[in-house]
């Protein structure tokens, strides 16, 4: 854990259709010689390892590899960090290839299995990101169970409002829900059952609905408090709404769900 990589296969014309991308690598003798650009690269210029996808043959999945390059190599260099609507505090930006040379001992797997790289790290992934919209829900709720407790208006505090009660219910259950699912999905994919990428997919999207519904609730049982920057719930709901974006967008994960039920 003394080196941090990136994983970097969007492109600017290739998001969701990641099998579209067109980096291209062309062998030199004992080196790969890169041209073209990936974009939202999370950890871009900081990262000591650029886990990159590129084309090596053919068009779709079967012409893509896998090279593992380093910070300094060079030809490569950085976009400036984007400014997004939260995830501030990692950087997020382009890395650009100009006849970057890249040594053939960095290919990981063989030429062809980039796809199949990328595909298989993104089940792990997605558990990653639907367990931070558990724990981001989980913050919230605790922040609005609190503030009911406190909170007055009409002589009552929130929390004896029924309205309210039942509002804070169905988040907490459905919460756990999304937990339990991220857990199952979780265990599948550590066990490599067959159904493990449908799984990973169902959990995600549903862990980042949820989450998103959960905290957005929760600012909203803030009243006008949440919407201030002295309470967590605003940054909670700029955080956590890129969960339903990367790592592969919830509609993808549909895709995906779908595909493999009616295998
Ligand atoms: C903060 C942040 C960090 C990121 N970090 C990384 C990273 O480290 N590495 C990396 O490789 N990528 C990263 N990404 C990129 C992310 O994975 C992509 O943004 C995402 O996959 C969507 O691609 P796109 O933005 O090109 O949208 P598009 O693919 O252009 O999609 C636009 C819209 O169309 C929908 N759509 C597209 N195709 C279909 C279809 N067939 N059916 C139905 N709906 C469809 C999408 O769901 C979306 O709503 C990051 C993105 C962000 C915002």
């Amino acid at each position: 854990m003394e080196k941090i990589a990136s994983y970097c296969l969007t492109e600017p014309g290739s998001g969701s259709d990641a099998a579209a991308l067109r980096t291209k690598a062309d062998r030199d003798g004992e080196f790969y010689i890169l041209n073209g650009s990936k974009a939202f690269i999370s950890g871009a210029g900081v990262s000591d390892i650029y886990l990159t996808m590129v084309r090596t043959g053919e068009e779709g999945p079967a012409g893509i590899s896998c090279l593992a390059i380093e910070k300094d190599t060079p030809g490569l260099s950085f976009g400036k960090p984007e400014e997004k609507l939260g995830w501030r505090s990692q950087p997020t930006g382009a890395v650009i290839f100009e006849n970057a040379r890249v040594p053939v001992e960095n290919l990981v797997g063989a030429e062809g299995q980039g796809f199949k790289i990328a595909m298989a790290g993104l089940d792990g992934g997605r558990i990653n990101i639907a367990s931070c919209s558990l724990g981001t829900a989980q913050s919230a709720l605790d922040h609005a169970l609190e503030y009911m407790r406190q909170r007055k208006q009409f002589g009552r505090k929130l929390q004896e409002f029924q309205a309210l009660q039942f509002k804070i219910a169905d988040m907490a259950t459905e919460l756990e829900a999304a937990r339990l699912m991220v857990r199952q999905a979780a265990a599948k994919v550590e066990a490599k059952t067959p159904d493990a990428s449908r799984w990973s997919a169902m959990a995600k999207r549903f862990a980042t609905d949820v989450g998103f519904d959960v905290v957005n609730q929760a600012l909203q049982l803030h009243g006008g408090y949440g919407y201030l920057r002295d309470f967590p719930l605003e940054r909670n709901l700029r955080d956590v709404r890129v969960h339903q974006i990367l790592e592969g967008t919830n509609e993808i994960m549909r895709i995906i769900i779908a595909r493999d039920l009616f295998d």
